[in-house]
Formats: structure tokens, sequence, C-alpha cells
């Protein structure tokens, strides 16, 4: 048989970016439901999931701004642009089978459920995913940031980073060949080498409550089933 689940209730983190597929931009409904079905299987195996998906596929508030647009209205841009990537996985996993509730940081009454901490934890004690939608609800923050404050407040036993790449290199692998992948780093390696993870304040806030962060490649099938099993490539932090 397959090794123990390490974790009963982790996040998990899917940057927009991943979303796309091979797209340039938007939702690739058939990249969605490989993501949604990788999801599933580790929804059966009795892990209790909270997800936070970006939104950089759609919209980037920084960009934006760079642009000329006031970056406060950018950014709630930005934050809406990931509940629409939270209905879409909404609708892929329910299509399959997993109960789910969106909860955004920005109330939106009729779309999903706000944000609710207490109500949050009752979705999970009943076996849905809930997708914490809209980031931290607040300009100035990134999605990275907004999955780690839920993995905080959830009392999540890790956070997961799904990417495009397998893990934390000494280089970007997709230009530099020969760059290495890292098995294990701690919170100040990433922080002082400015390892390009997730941003400093979600890093630092992981460091603070002690939750290991686990970067994987969330495009390769099973993958997420196999960080749970502690298989498979990746590169752990904590
Ligand atoms: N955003 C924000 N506050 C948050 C989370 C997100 O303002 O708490 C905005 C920000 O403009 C960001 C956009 O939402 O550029 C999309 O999120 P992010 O870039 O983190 O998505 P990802 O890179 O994971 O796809």
């Amino acid at each position: 048989g397959r090794p123990a689940l390490r974790y009963k209730r982790v996040l998990l983190k899917v940057s927009g970016e991943v979303l796309m597929g091979e797209q340039a931009f938007g939702i690739d409904l058939k990249t969605i439901d490989a993501v949604a079905a990788d999801i599933a299987e580790v929804v059966r195996q009795g892990v209790e999931l909270c997800l936070v998906i970006g939104g950089g596929n759609i919209f980037r508030g920084l960009s934006m701004a760079g642009k000329g647009m006031e970056r406060a209205s950018a950014d709630y841009m930005g934050m809406l642009a990931t509940v629409m990537n939270a209905l879409a996985m909404q609708s892929a996993l329910e299509k399959i089978g997993i109960e789910t509730r969106v909860q955004s940081a920005i109330p939106m009454q009729a779309v999903c459920e706000p944000y609710i901490r207490r109500r949050a934890e009752r979705h999970l004690e009943k076996g849905r995913v809930v997708i914490f939608a809209a980031g931290t609800g607040n300009p100035f923050f990134t999605t990275d940031t907004a999955a780690a404050l839920r993995a905080a407040e959830m009392g999540c036993e890790a956070l997961l980073k799904g990417t495009s790449v397998d893990g934390v290199y000494t280089a970007d692998p997709k230009k530099v060949p020969d760059a290495k992948r890292y098995d294990r780093l701690t919170y100040l390696d990433v922080l002082s080498q400015d390892l390009k993870v997730m941003d400093a304040s979600a890093i630092s806030l992981m460091r603070e409550n002690d939750i290991p962060i686990v970067v994987f490649s969330i495009r390769r099938p099973g993958a997420f089933l196999d960080v749970l099993t502690g298989q498979g490539v990746h590169t752990v932090i904590g």
C-alpha cells in the first residue's frame, strides 16, 4: 500500500498562471479539470483541504498600476480575478463529486459565502473543500500572503505551493540548465537569499507559526498526493 499521509489538514495554493495551461491568458478548462482530479484524489483520502487560487492568469494589480492605474483599484480588480478562478475551480470539483464552498474575503452574497473562519472550520470537518477567494481582501497584498494567513487561521499543518516547477532551484531552471533543486531549506535561507518561493510576508508568517511550506509541480498528475505521503520531487521549507 501507499505510505501514510503526513498531514490531516493542509492548504493548497495554486497560482493563477497554472490555470492558463498552454494558453497565454485566462482559464484552460482541461488544465483546471486535471488539477481538480488531483485534488479529488487527495480529498478522497480524508485530507481536509483549504484552497487558495491566485489571479495572475487574468489580472495582476501591480502591472496595471505600472501603466498608470491607481494601485488600490488595480489590486481590487486582481482580487476579483481570484473569485473568477475560485468559481471555475468549484465547478470543476463539483462536477466530479467533491463538495466545495467558496468564501470570499470581499463579501459577494449572490456569488459565494463571505469569509467566516468558524463556518469554514465546519465545512472542513464535513469534508468539504473550502476555496478562499479574493485574497486577503486588502490591496497591496498577494494571494501568497492570503494563503499563509488562511493556513495559519485554519490550523493547517502545511502550506503546499503548487506551481509549474517541481521545487525551489539555485537559479531559474528554465534559463539556467544546470540549476540545482533544493530538497530542504529553512525559512531564513529563503528570506536571506531572496529565493523566489513566495513573498517575504508569507514566508515570515509561516516561520512565526512553524508551518512548513512544500513547493511542488501541480502539473504532474498525482504529484499532490505524492507530496502528502512524502514521495515524489519537491522542496520542503521549514
Ligand atoms: N491581490 C490583492 N490582495 C490580496 C491578494 C491579491 O490586492 O490579498 C491582487 C493583486 O493585485 C494581485 C492579484 O490580486 O496582483 C492577483 O493575485 P496574485 O498576483 O497573488 O496571483 P498569482 O500570482 O498567485 O496568480
